[in-house]
């Protein structure tokens, strides 16, 4: 219905969900946040085809797959810990307490959003990763 609506109505919409697979299907552009701040901007196929920014890989990785076979042989979520309070976030870079590939210059520096092809990135070591 939405994808009608837009067609025939030529609209821009706003989606906000949490389930992969829905906004795969609905969306031309997603924007990927964590404590509100934006981790990754990219166009939907792009996004999915290849995630740059460590919590987008961490969603994922952690999305079920529709196969029971195939469900029970992956390996665990990669993305552990508790998500810090939003009053008192982490310093620097917001995910870092539960980014795998945090270093000591991610508590003090803000990533901003950096083009990578038609993607931006918030992410210091997105070109390393
Ligand atoms: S800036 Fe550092 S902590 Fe944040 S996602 Fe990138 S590597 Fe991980």
């Amino acid at each position: 219905m939405l994808l009608e609506l837009r067609r025939l109505l030529d609209l821009s919409l706003v989606f906000i969900g949490h389930d992969l697979a829905v906004i795969r299907q609905v969306s031309q552009r997603v924007m990927v946040m964590y404590l509100g701040r934006v981790m990754e901007i990219a166009p939907a196929a792009e996004l999915f085809a290849r995630p740059r920014h460590p919590y987008t890989r961490a969603l994922m990785a952690a999305a079920p797959v529709p196969d029971p076979k195939l469900e029970r042989a992956r390996a665990a979520p990669a993305l552990g810990g508790e998500i810090p309070s939003p009053l008192a976030p982490p310093s620097g870079c917001v995910f870092r307490s539960r980014c795998a590939y945090a270093i000591d210059r991610c508590a003090a520096d803000i990533p901003r959003l950096e083009a990578a092809g038609s993607a931006q990135v918030a992410c210091l070591r997105a070109a390393e990763i």
